[in-house]
């Protein structure tokens, strides 16, 4: 394993290696049983997984609630989480085995402010508007689709920070729905992870005023006629 990698990870704290270390094992260990990543080995974690979630960590406030959609096995929250315990997190997940082991990574690592909701983002959306901070997702759909599912769900001044493998589409996308979602696109961070092959960036869309009541729509109509 590059020991520059596990620094840039840990920021040197002990308490938070011995998190990574933990969650990294169990991730790998779980996953022979269901399928969770397509990563398979420890060095892939470490840099596709942690250090990458964690490119974003400085769009993050301490103690602010942040929404995660599509949590996976859980990322970017759970590494973004260890490195700073005062986010409360919900994650909202569509598969109950995936949530399972989400709940089951809450209680090794101890975390409190970490709820996990087996849900699917466009039903959380309608219920849970104006109500978090920060949105996330890395992963999960295309800038249109993702930002009509968790828009709504920020404050009024929040922040939605997306993972995405960059591209000039995904961001002119993105700054065509957060328009018409009372929004506005006002980051990209453009980034590399050592040795892996494409661009990747942080899109961070503002919220200026609340979204349309319309939104989000079914989510047929979500898929068909994207924003
Ligand atoms: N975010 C994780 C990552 O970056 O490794 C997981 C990405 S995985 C490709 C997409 C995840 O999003 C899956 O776990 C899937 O069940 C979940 N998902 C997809 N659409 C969803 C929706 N509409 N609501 C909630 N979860 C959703």
């Amino acid at each position: 394993m590059n020991d520059e990698i596990i620094s840039e990870v840990t920021a040197g704290d002990g308490v938070k290696a011995e998190k990574f270390k933990k969650f990294c094992e169990y991730l790998l260990s779980e996953n022979k049983k269901f399928n969770i990543t397509a990563i398979t080995d420890t060095d892939g974690v470490y840099l596709k997984h942690f250090l990458d979630s964690l490119c974003g960590k400085v769009f993050f406030e301490s103690g602010k609630k942040v929404l995660e959609i599509g949590s996976g096995g859980g990322f970017p929250s759970v590494p973004l989480k260890i490195n700073d315990e005062s986010l409360d997190f919900t994650l909202v997940e569509a598969s109950a085995k995936k949530c399972a082991f989400l709940n089951s990574v809450k209680e090794l690592l101890g975390f409190s402010a970490f709820k996990v909701e087996n849900a699917r983002a466009e039903d959380f959306a309608k219920n849970n508007r104006e109500e978090f901070d920060f949105v996330t997702a890395r992963a999960v759909a295309n800038s249109p689709v993702l930002c009509e599912l968790t828009l709504p769900c920020l404050k009024t001044g929040g922040k939605g920070v997306f993972y995405k493998n960059f591209s000039v589409t995904e961001i002119t996308d993105a700054e065509r729905a957060a328009k018409k979602l009372n929004c506005e696109l006002i980051e990209v961070h453009r980034y590399e992870l050592p040795e892996v092959p494409g661009e990747r960036c942080i899109i961070v869309v503002q919220k200026k005023a609340e979204c349309p009541a319309v939104y989000p729509r079914p989510y047929n109509k979500i898929l068909k006629k994207p924003l």
